[in-house]
């Protein structure tokens, strides 16, 4: 057997980017924070870096998937510059009230397990850092660890949780 991929995930608002309430709808609003030195290493003990982000937003019309992958394109640009590879963006566009459940909108651990799935993840050698309770809780049910940060933490502050 080949052996397994490990990652480390990421929410996007409030590790990646600055919260900026419920969600980021207009371009301008993406501010990204300053994670390159901390992902860098992270990327260079051979972890893949992934995003596992809600964007209820898009069952509510707040902004169109075409909006949102300029954004995210963006997001990945200015990491890129920085030396940083963001492999992926999983995202959930549901929303309960707009689109019933589904099975990706955390806490629900769908997004991981798309991730798990596609790079071929062992999943107990991976992470997911986020700034809510719900990412912690969607890690565990996925089988990953999750590290549950302030918003806008840095991400150096947890790195010495991350074997
Ligand atoms: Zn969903």
């Amino acid at each position: 057997m080949p052996q397994k991929n490990k990652a480390v995930f990421l929410d996007r608002d409030g590790v990646l980017n600055q919260e900026m309430g419920d969600y980021v709808r207009h371009f301008e609003d993406f501010h990204i924070l300053n994670n390159f030195d901390a992902l860098k290493t992270l990327q260079d003990k051979g972890y893949l870096l992934l995003v596992a982000t809600n964007q209820g937003g898009l069952a509510k019309g707040w902004y169109t998937e075409s909006e949102l992958a300029k954004m995210h394109q963006h997001l990945k640009n200015i990491y890129s510059e920085h030396g940083v590879e963001i492999i992926d963006i999983f995202y959930c566009p549901h929303h309960p009230d707009f689109t019933g459940d589904c099975d990706c909108r955390k806490p629900k651990p769908g997004l991981l397990l798309q991730g798990i799935e596609k790079y071929n993840l062992d999943a107990a050698k991976s992470y997911f850092i986020g700034d809510r309770e719900r990412d912690v809780e969607a890690g565990t049910a996925a089988g990953v660890k999750g590290i549950l940060i302030n918003s806008d933490q840095p991400i150096s502050e947890v790195l010495d949780l991350i074997e």
